[in-house]
Formats: structure tokens, C-alpha cells, sequence
């Protein structure tokens, strides 16, 4: 095998630099471990920015793909196909919506969640020209709609001219959101638990307010579940733990578990205003995904993951703050929802970050400030443990600024 340094050198030569990656080359994953070129092993804390809901290399999941790779993979969007049928059954009856579009990635669920809502706009009012709401400090993604609803400028700015009437209101602030609404706003977008941004959590006056203000308005609420839906927060989809139900819910990372795949889906009313040749894509929702999708949700329920994020969830919470309130010169506040939590610190924490890979820890930031931890939904006190004892070494490598010692 080539040499960990021949292998960074190689990827610097020939891949684009839009990534600050840390100098490490995975090569395999078991359970809530990664392995290095060297064969380092180090915990998941991070998941593959919150992908492997099962952990790594779960033989069924392996099983389900790797049959459907070698009966079919593709058809196009043209036929029909069981495998799709399965997983959009699951998904709709996990999400309480009615019509699943598959897509192949965060990103384009957004983008399709976008056109739904002017569409239905359009088709209600006759015009289109409508407005969306989004949040300061979100992130829906990197392509040219999702660029434009995301809440921070320096993602935006160099891309411009972007796509248009779209407003920013303050996460948490109601009354934001009510001061930006006008009879042409066709959507509210946000995260029920705002993940890039550095990990803050709606709060449930805030998400049953705006769920309010929408239903008087006729404006359709979308909720961004394509990090903290799919089991993070300890329900199925975030919002189920508010007791609020969006009109359009976006979906991907944890719903492949590894393979590329997103999801936007709606109620009937909403869904409909979708009609053959409106929207598509070449391989969303092939039966290769649709494969997977279909069996992570059924390893949802003989892996008990919702009950092990509830049982295990309230110690990673208690873990992390007994850490903050020992480096309390350091850390401000510890936040999130089940497992998807966050650590707050006074300095940037790529430092504390790369420490923690150094004594076999991955874990990633949110922002400059927040460190992130999304385990594997297979998580358990033990790991949470193991975690704990590892990031307590990581931050003792740097100094009051966060700099590597
Ligand atoms: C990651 C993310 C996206 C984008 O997903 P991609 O698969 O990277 O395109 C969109 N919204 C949220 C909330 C995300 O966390």
C-alpha cells in the first residue's frame, strides 16, 4: 500500500482545494471505528458528518446493497422499480408525509423542496415572482438554491447574482420571521436543529410559532432535516420531538447510512402541485439506494436505534457538561439534542479537533467555535466514556487560545 504521505501528496496534486482536510487517509470502518492507512484505530464521533446511522460496516445493510448491485442498480426514473416503492413507503410513513421524491444528495433535496413551493405558489396565485423566508446562520447546502437560502454571506456573496427573493429572519426570533412576511412569500425554511451553523436547537415556542404563522398565511413551512432528522434527535424526524409537522421535509445523510442519497416529500396537497415534467433526475432514487434506504429503516427497528439514542443520549449530555463545567475558562455552553450535541469553546477548535485525531478521536467543528459530536446511533455509554477520556487529552494539547502546545 502507498505511504499515507504519498497519498496526500497525490490527492493535492489532482483534487479541487475546496476542503481543509486533516492529514489523515481512512481506509476501513467497523461498528464505531475507523482505520487508517497505518492501521490506527480511531472512535467515530463525527459519523462522516452524521452519514453512518449504523455505525460502520453493518453486515446487513452490506448484504441488502451488495445483492441489489448485482441484480440492478439503475432503471431511470422511466419505470418502476419495488425497491423504490419500499423505501418511499418507509420513508413517508416514518415522516408522516405522503409523497417521497428521491434525490441524490442534502443539496438537492433543498433545491427540489425550493421548486415545490414556488410551484404550489405559482399554481395557487396564478404568478410566480414569490418569496421565501430563510434563517441566519443555516445551512441548506451547496448548490445554487441551497447557497441562497443558507444564513451566511461568505458562502453567498461570491456567487451572486443567486436566485433570488430570498429574506433572512433570526433563528429563534418570531417576530423576525412575522416582520418579513408578505403576501408573496411562498415559504419558511429552516433547520429544526441548526447543525453547520454550531448547533442550535429550535426552540419549541419558536418552531410552533412559526408553524402558526405559516398555516394562517398559507405559507408552506419547510423543515431541513438532512442532519438532524433520520434518528439524531432521538425521533425519527426532529420535528416529531416538537409535536410540529412541516408541509415539506428534506432528508440525506443518515438515510443512505454510505450510499449518495437525499429525499424531499410533502403532504398530498402540497405534493401535488408537482406534475410530469416539473422536476427529475437521472439516478435519484435508483434501486441501489432505494435499496439501502429500504433496509436502514428496517435496521432502525431491530437495532432499536431510537431507544438507544434516548437511553444513551441524557449521558452524553451529562458527559459533556461535567467537561464544560471543568474547562470553564474555556468552553461557554454545551448544547443540542440527542445525538447531536455540541460543545461551545472561547477559541477556534480546529486545534482541539486535530488533538483529538492525534489520541485516536474524530470528532468535527460547527463553525470556528463548536465542536460537534454526531456518534453512530449505535453508540454507548461505554463509547460516550472512551470519547470523554480521549477529548479530555485533546484538550490539554492546547493552550488558552486553542493552539496546539
Ligand atoms: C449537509 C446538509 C445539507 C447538504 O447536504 P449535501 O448532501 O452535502 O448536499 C443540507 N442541509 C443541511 C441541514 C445539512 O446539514
Amino acid at each position: 500500500m502507498p505511504e499515507t504521505k504519498q497519498i496526500i501528496d497525490r490527492a493535492e496534486k489532482v483534487l479541487m482545494h475546496t476542503y481543509g482536510r486533516y492529514p489523515l487517509v481512512l481506509e476501513r470502518g467497523e461498528g464505531m471505528y475507523v482505520y487508517d492507512n497505518d492501521g490506527k484505530q480511531y472512535l467515530d464521533f463525527a459519523s462522516g458528518i452524521g452519514v453512518f446511522a449504523l455505525g460502520y460496516n453493518n453486515p446487513e445493510y452490506n448484504k441488502a446493497v451488495s445483492e441489489q448491485l448485482c441484480k440492478l442498480t439503475h432503471t431511470s426514473n422511466y419505470y418502476y422499480c419495488l425497491k423504490s416503492v419500499e423505501a418511499a413507503e418507509k420513508f413517508t410513513k416514518a415522516s408522516g408525509m405522503d409523497r417521497v421524491f428521491f434525490t441524490n444528495s442534502g443539496t438537492e433535496a433543498v433545491e427540489g423542496a425550493l421548486k415545490l413551493a414556488r410551484k404550489y405558489y405559482y399554481n395557487k396565485h396564478g404568478v410566480a415572482d414569490s418569496e421565501i423566508i430563510s434563517m441566519q446562520h443555516s445551512f441548506h447546502g451547496r448548490s445554487m438554491g441551497s447557497v441562497t437560502v443558507t444564513g451566511t454571506e461568505s458562502y453567498r456573496i461570491p456567487f451572486e447574482p443567486l436566485i433570488g427573493n430570498v429574506k433572512f429572519a433570526d433563528f429563534n426570533d418570531l417576530e423576525s420571521v412575522k416582520a418579513l412576511v408578505t403576501e408573496r412569500t411562498c415559504a419558511v425554511i429552516m433547520e429544526t436543529l441548526q447543525g453547520e451553523g454550531g448547533i442550535n436547537p429550535a426552540t419549541v415556542d419558536f418552531i410552533k410559532g412559526v408553524r402558526e404563522l405559516c398555516t394562517k398565511n398559507g405559507i408552506l413551512l419547510i423543515l431541513d432535516e438532512v442532519q438532524c432528522g433520520m434518528g439524531r434527535s432521538g425521533a425519527m424526524f426532529c420535528y416529531q420531538k416538537f409535536g410540529v409537522k412541516p408541509d415539506i421535509v428534506t432528508s440525506a445523510k443518515g438515510l443512505g447510512s454510505g450510499v449518495p442519497v437525499g429525499a424531499f416529500a410533502a403532504t398530498e396537497e402540497v405534493a401535488a402541485a408537482l406534475v410530469p415534467g416539473d422536476h427529475g433526475s437521472t439516478y435519484g432514487g435508483n434501486p441501489l439506494v432505494c435499496a439501502a434506504v429500504s433496509k436502514v429503516f428496517d435496521l432502525f427497528e431491530e437495532l432499536h436505534l431510537l431507544d438507544n439514542v434516548n437511553s444513551v443520549a441524557p449521558y452524553l449530555t451529562e458527559t459533556l457538561l461535567k467537561i464544560k463545567e471543568k474547562h470553564s475558562d474555556i468552553i461557554v455552553e454545551q448544547r443540542g439534542i440527542g445525538f447531536m450535541q455540541g460543545l461551545e469553546f472561547r477559541f477556534d477548535v480546529h486545534g482541539i479537533v486535530k488533538a483529538g485525531m492525534d489520541n485516536g478521536l474524530i470528532t468535527i467543528a460547527a463553525g470556528k467555535n463548536v465542536i460537534r459530536f454526531l456518534p453512530p446511533l449505535i453508540a454507548s455509554k461505554a463509547d460516550v466514556d472512551e470519547m470523554a477520556e480521549k477529548l479530555e487529552k485533546a484538550i490539554n494539547a492546547v493552550d488558552k487560545e486553542g493552539n496546539l502546545k
